[in-house]
């Protein structure tokens, strides 16, 4: 089958499209034949190379996917061959006291597609019957498979872990990454009466504004933390979503209001922030982590699409062979949204 291909480690020139053994459905898996995959940050991480994370070259990146199912393993039940599907990219034990807990994220084999086993840049893939599920109906390819990872992350991030509440405030870092996009709609969804977020881009500060974000700052013209905290009052808000971590956490804890809650997936811009734990402990901050999502976290975000509450935001659509140039698409930090890659029949 074609796939994008990493041979190592490296740059960009360390990926191509190559040719690799068509995969078979194991008992208990599914063969899909994939249509759309969906570009993410983790991409990037993977093919530069993850401390402690080894891969196994030629490596199949991609986490998010849309297809059709072409065949079923043994003992698989519950889904029908050319049925369009999407895929939940964790994969879990099912067995260890997480998993038991339908806590797949915190299972302690997790694993994430394209990361640490094949992803979904490829014609076809085989994966648990467990991660597949059916489609939204009126989401084209790109659409169904822009939005698994990204919105399900900041639906865990939001709903789950920050537990949102009608008439909280938000605070959402980087608004054009895909998390930071979805983030900003189910804060919406969540009665979030006030939803601040921020971006370096005039172009993405005005697409936030239309997608519902209430006020979008510049962080390049102002003090994101004093903002905020003008904003409201001096109250600062109840959730900050942080993904950024350097460049951001400072202000995360500056913006956030006593007995506040930031919620951090991610540290694109560097793990290490300044700390002020003066801070933390006199507005009796918690500091929650998150970390992409469960069964029943996916299954809510699903049904949330379904019915037009949560919109998958696609930046720009690549073709397979062009994968490189999705590549740069997303090291650029240009676009709003997802990156996705068409997966030619
Ligand atoms: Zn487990």
């Amino acid at each position: 089958m074609k796939a994008a291909v990493l041979t190592r480690h490296g740059g960009n020139d360390v990926l191509s499209v190559g040719s690799l053994p068509e995969p078979v459905a194991g008992e208990g898996e599914v063969l899909v034949r994939l249509s759309a995959a969906a570009l993410n940050r983790l991409d990037l991480f993977v093919r530069d190379g993850i401390p402690g994370v080894p891969v196994e070259f030629p490596h199949v990146p991609g986490a998010d996917g849309c297809g059709r199912v072409e065949a079923l393993g043994a003992g698989v039940t519950g889904l029908a061959v050319g049925e369009r599907v999407v895929l939940q990219p964790g994969l879990s034990c099912g067995s260890c006291e997480f998993c038991r807990d339908g806590e797949r994220s915190l299972c302690v084999d997790y694993e994430i597609l394209g990361e640490h086993r094949s992803g979904t840049l490829a014609e076809r893939i085989a994966v648990p019957a467990a991660n597949v599920w059916k489609a939204p109906g009126q989401l084209t390819n790109e659409e169904a498979a822009a939005f698994p990872l990204a919105a399900m992350t900041a639906w865990r991030m939001l709903v789950t872990r920050a537990a949102l509440r009608p008439g909280e405030s938000v605070l959402i870092h980087g608004v054009g990454g895909g998390v930071s996009a979805y983030a900003l709609q189910i804060a919406r969804l969540a009665g979030a009466s006030l939803v601040i977020v921020t971006s370096g881009s005039e172009a993405k500060l005005e697409r936030a504004l239309k997608m519902g974000a209430d006020v979008a700052l510049d962080y390049r013209k102002v003090d994101v933390g004093r903002k905020v905290r003008e904003l409201t009052g001096k109250r600062g808000v109840d959730v900050v979503v942080d993904s950024v971590g350097a460049a951001t956490w400072r202000a995360s804890l500056a913006a956030a209001a006593k007995k506040g809650r930031i919620v951090t997936c991610g540290a694109t811009s560097g793990p290490n922030p300044e700390e002020e734990i003066r801070t933390i402990f006199w507005k009796q901050l918690s500091i929650l982590g998150s970390t992409m999502g469960t069964d029943a976290e996916f299954g809510a975000l699903l049904k949330a699409v379904e019915r037009r509450r949560v919109l998958p935001v696609v930046d720009e659509v690549f073709s397979l062979n062009d994968v490189r140039a999705a590549y740069e698409r997303v090291e650029s930090g240009a676009g709003y949204g997802k990156v996705v890659v068409r997966i030619p029949e």
